[in-house]
């Protein structure tokens, strides 16, 4: 039984381009009682697919850089030369290639270096036209610790949570590093979306192997199954010897673009699609069942 009102879904997807945030905003369209987080804070774009309107702004604090006041600098020169990061030159901080360590600001003979947080990015609280909640983040051009504005993110999203929202939607970031940790955090279930390519299929081990330390419920949903059928059946193979199901399959369509472009949900214009989205959408209701009950 769940001890909250809802279940957290995250979508990851091991690589980009397999239409992991198309499938997030597919299944954030079905659903009712929802909050919807884009947890790809490097490259966020379902804020470009889910028509929503910014009701809060937040200012993200990813850490500390140097900055020389020029009033105290005696331009000495011991910083430059010591920087492991080349980031001072004519004694001043290139704040792009600063690293915040805070060696500089230790060494100063003459405390002219101010080292202070600094705003890394920013975050959005939305609403969606059904008046649902919806969060996406923006890191800065050259800021890092994107894992750690994830979890700012979620916990702006989760807090003071309405007991009627029955579902909580992440779109998670590709690949498997920090963010993605960050992003599957107190997940209730995790759907891999992948597609039937070389690089797809590699992608979904590396991704199910960093699931299995987490021991995250899971199933696939295969994208464009049917582009290349052996590869499609090989991953039915891995899904069966690794028992994770494969909760859906999801054909190449060219009205996938078109909605793309036309600034549509696919789920709105192509009833095909919905009824797969339904489909899947109970699917993932069976295994909650099975794994809390
Ligand atoms: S160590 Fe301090 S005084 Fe010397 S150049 Fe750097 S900031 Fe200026
Ligand atoms: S904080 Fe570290 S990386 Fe940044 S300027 Fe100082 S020594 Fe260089």
């Amino acid at each position: 039984m769940f001890d909250k009102s809802y279940k957290q879904i995250v979508i990851l997807s091991g690589k980009g381009g397999t239409g992991k945030t198309t499938f997030s905003s597919s299944l954030a369209a079905i659903l009712n009682n929802k909050i919807v987080i884009d947890c790809d804070v490097d490259a966020a774009n379902l804020f470009l697919i889910l028509k929503h309107e910014v009701i809060s702004t937040f200012d993200y604090y990813g850490g500390k850089k140097a900055l020389i006041n020029q009033t105290k600098c005696t331009e000495c020169g011991l910083c430059q030369g010591l920087c492991s990061f080349d980031a001072i030159s004519n004694f001043t901080v290139d704040q792009l290639s600063c690293e915040g360590c805070g060696f500089c600001y230790r060494i100063c003979p003459f405390e002219a270096v101010i080292f202070k947080q600094i705003v890394s990015g920013k975050y959005y609280e939305c609403l969606l036209p059904d008046n649902s909640k919806f969060y996406y983040a923006k890191l800065y051009a050259g800021e890092g610790n994107s894992g750690k504005l994830v979890s700012e993110l979620k916990r702006k999203a989760l807090e003071n949570i309405p007991p009627e929202i029955e579902w909580v939607i992440v779109d998670g970031p590709p690949g498997v590093g920090c963010p993605v940790n960050a992003s599957a955090a107190a997940a209730d279930y995790v759907v891999i979306v992948t597609e039937p390519t070389l690089s797809g299929v590699h992608d979904l081990k590396r991704l199910t192997e960093l699931l299995n330390t987490f021991k995250i419920n899971a199933g696939i949903v295969i994208n464009k199954y049917d582009l290349n059928m052996d590869l499609t059946s090989q991953i039915f193979k891995y899904a069966g010897n690794n028992g994770l199901p494969v909760i859906g399959t999801i054909p190449f369509d060219k009205e996938f673009m078109n909605a793309l472009i036309n600034g549509e949900n696919i789920v709105e214009v192509n009833e095909n699609i919905r009824e797969i989205m339904y489909s899947i959408r109970n699917q993932i209701e069976q295994q909650l069942e099975l794994a809390f009950n």
